[in-house]
């Protein structure tokens, strides 16, 4: 229990980028003294177990929301030079642009056995307005050779290196944890099942389920960093955050792909698929497909597709549930418009949860709550990854100094929605 009024007892509740970046730019501080100040992250299942591991991992200086953007876009360029993010966590450079192409019938099977993809897909929206305004018509870049020229229908710059990067969002993650934890932070695996807030001058602890042996535990706590990705609500129920699951997949191309992100837009054949095909029907009526397709070091292409509704948020980052039709649709309509993903090797098929703010306003939302010691950083939508740095560095301001110093952030207080 803090005894002296400049104890500070912090707890981060929630592993993911936002969690661990909290936790690394606490021992960052100017303020933080390991004697003095106690840091505890508790993580329910796993370090980057959800969207912060599975995700794009595309970083952009056109994305949103603009108070927050520039800075989380430079601290990600430091800490890339400061900790060799290049090797670690595959930081670099790229170039990004929109893609017009007509799909190609699918040639090769795969054979898995899963049911036809159902439900309504709905956009990740990584675009807003503004940065669709910023979209111009260019010819394909000479090093963009992994499409298939004949699908090619225009192409469309969006950004170039020195507006947009990309990292491995769980290399990322899980470096971030590693560096919080070497300058002093304790990470516990356990759930958070409540926050003490019954002390009148704020949060007093926090009691959470130990995830090997199952029992509870109550830690002392001056000051609570909710950071649960879409679990947020979960945890602290006024937090209007809700969850929409995406699925993804990575390739090992048959050949070495140049460093492009891409957003497609594929119009696919009326018969598109074999003849045999059980997903023939569900496409024959879905014209138009729109993955992300993004070139990684080592030889690794992502692919996402759009997200959907159909299973609610499960408990943990453990239970999600993959559905293999979903991430066969993905691997399909990218074979169509590339031999090098059509010929290479399917590594990974994985869903998660996109952590959205069902609020006008939008998200993030990053600041105190209104309880005192209770802060809120949540919401990210499709662009945490862009805005994890920025979002740690705000969050330790709030904590060490008690306001946001390096940047403007009033339209992303909590209490507004709350
Ligand atoms: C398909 C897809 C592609 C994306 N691509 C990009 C991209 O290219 N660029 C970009 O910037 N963003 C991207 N995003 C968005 C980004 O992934 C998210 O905004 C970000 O990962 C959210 O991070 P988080 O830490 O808030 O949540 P999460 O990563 O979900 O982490 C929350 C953590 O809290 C833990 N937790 C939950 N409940 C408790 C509890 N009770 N106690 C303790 N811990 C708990 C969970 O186990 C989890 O580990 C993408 C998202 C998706 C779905």
């Amino acid at each position: 229990m803090a005894s002296d009024s400049d104890q500070k007892d912090i707890v981060v509740v929630g592993g993911g980028i936002i969690g661990c970046t909290s936790a690394y730019f606490l021992t960052r501080h100017p303020a933080y003294d390991p004697s003095k100040h106690k840091i505890t992250l508790l993580e329910a299942s796993k370090i980057a177990g959800g969207a912060s591991g599975k995700a794009g991992g595309l970083l952009a200086l056109w994305a949103y929301p603009s108070n927050i953007v520039p800075l989380s876009y430079r601290l990600h360029a430091q800490l890339a030079k400061e900790h060799d993010g290049e090797s670690k966590w595959g930081y670099r450079r790229i170039h990004c642009g929109q893609l017009a192409a007509k799909g190609r019938p699918n040639e090769k099977k795969e054979m898995l056995e899963c049911k036809p993809s159902i439900g309504e897909s709905v956009s990740l929206n990584k675009r807003d307005g503004k940065a669709l305004g910023k979209v111009t018509a260019a010819a394909l870049p000479k090093d963009l050779n992994w499409f298939a020229p004949e699908s090619v229908r225009s192409y469309y710059e969006m950004g170039d290196p020195d507006t947009t990067a990309q990292v491995h969002p769980y290399q990322f993650t899980t470096a971030m944890a590693e560096l919080a934890a070497q300058k002093g932070v304790n990470i516990i695996l356990g759930s958070v099942t409540s926050i003490d807030t019954s002390n009148r001058s704020g949060v007093k602890s926090v009691t959470y389920k130990d995830k090997a042996s199952q029992t509870s535990h109550t830690i002392a706590a001056t000051d609570v960093v909710v950071s649960a990705g879409p679990w947020t609500q979960r945890v602290y129920p006024p937090a209007p955050i809700s969850g929409m699951r995406a699925h993804s997949v990575t390739i090992t191309p048959s050949k070495p792909i140049s460093a492009h992100a891409i957003f497609t837009e594929i119009s696919l054949p009326p018969d598109f698929g074999n003849k045999d095909t059980f997903l023939k029907s569900k496409r024959a009526h879905q014209k138009t497909v729109t993955p992300e397709i993004y070139a990684r070091p080592n030889n690794e292409a992502y692919a996402c597709g759009e997200g959907d509704h159909l299973v609610p948020l499960p408990k943990t980052t453990e239970d999600v549930e993959t559905d293999l039709a979903r991430c066969q649709d993905i691997i399909d309509y990218v074979s169509s418009v590339s031999d090098e993903l059509r010929d290479g090797e399917v590594t990974v098929r994985q869903a998660c949860y996109l952590p959205n703010v069902e609020a006008v306003s939008g998200g993030p939302l990053i600041g105190p709550t209104g309880v005192r010691g209770l802060l809120l950083a949540a919401g990210h939508t499709c662009w945490g990854i862009q805005n994890g740095p920025g979002t740690g560095k705000l969050i330790s301001e709030f904590v060490f100094d008690g306001k946001a110093k390096s940047a403007t952030i009033g339209s992303l207080d909590p209490r507004k929605v709350m």
